[in-house]
């Protein structure tokens, strides 16, 4: 059975010291949930802190983004290096990158090649907008993004693959995907998909989190589904009793 990935996105929000207090309340219950792998995300600027703080715990910490070129004239930019000085994990191609930030499939692919090089695991962020949902699209644009966002690794690296199915429509929106119709995506569009380009073993391996609204009431039913694995979580993740519920629910699948 495929070990249930908690991840807390925190996007651009607390300041120091409110991340210092939420890992701080975090610790005990995510160190509890050790039937599953937790990680929390904060910005760039709190990494370090947040590094020492879950140092020893067994908690994951991720970035929430790093460029692939390893230095260089690149102002603004976070290498992978950089990134791996704290992290265990990276999240990658977060729609919200893709929607203000330009990125594409394309710099996706280059930037999980290089978290693998680094030695991060990427958590790749795949997902339909509202109007792709509408028209149908969901398996084209899901399918595409999973072929040409994680072309080109060895099956070793797709092995320790983190996919995260988030539907655009469903993130920050309150209005969920239904725990079915998240599972019919990973199941029928996205491990498939895995399986034509690295084969079986590889799609049955690769941890496959869902994405929109997750909160601490609806986590278990999401976490009740055979092929959703975990959840990549934001909003949610700003309070320590909502992700700490969420970690717990997952746990409780491993029981
Ligand atoms: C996210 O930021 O990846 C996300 C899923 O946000 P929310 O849980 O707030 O929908």
């Amino acid at each position: 059975m495929r070990k249930p990935f908690v991840a807390g996105n925190w996007k651009m929000n607390k300041t120091g010291e409110d991340a210092r207090t939420l890992v701080s309340q975090l610790i005990p219950e995510l160190q509890a949930a050790s039937q599953i792998d937790s990680a929390l995300c904060p910005p760039f600027p709190y990494l370090m802190a947040v590094a020492n703080m879950l140092s020893g715990t067994g908690i994951q910490l991720g970035a929430q983004n790093m460029y692939w070129e390893e230095s260089g004239a690149y102002t603004g930019e976070v290498s992978p290096k950089m990134v791996a000085e704290f992290c265990q994990c990276v999240i990658l191609g977060h729609s919200e990158r893709r929607a203000y930030f330009g990125e594409t499939d394309e710099t996706v692919n280059k930037k999980v090649k290089a978290a693998f090089a680094a030695g991060l695991t990427p958590i790749v962020c795949v997902g339909e907008t509202l109007e792709e949902n509408e028209a149908n699209r969901t398996e084209e644009v899901v399918v595409r993004q999973v072929k040409e966002g994680l072309k080109g690794l060895s099956v070793e690296q797709a092995m320790t693959l983190v996919v995260a199915y988030e539907p655009v429509w469903a993130i920050g929106t309150g209005r969920a995907a239904t725990a079915e119709g998240a599972n019919a995506v990973l199941a029928d569009y996205i491990r498939p998909a895995l399986q034509s380009m690295y084969g079986p073993e590889v799609a049955q391996a690769v941890r496959i989190q869902y994405g929109g609204s997750v909160n601490a009431k609806n986590a278990a039913e999401f976490f009740a589904q055979p092929d959703i694995d975990g959840a990549l979580v934001g909003g949610a993740s700003l309070k320590s009793a909502d992700f700490a519920a969420i970690a717990k629910a997952a746990a409780a699948r491993v029981k």
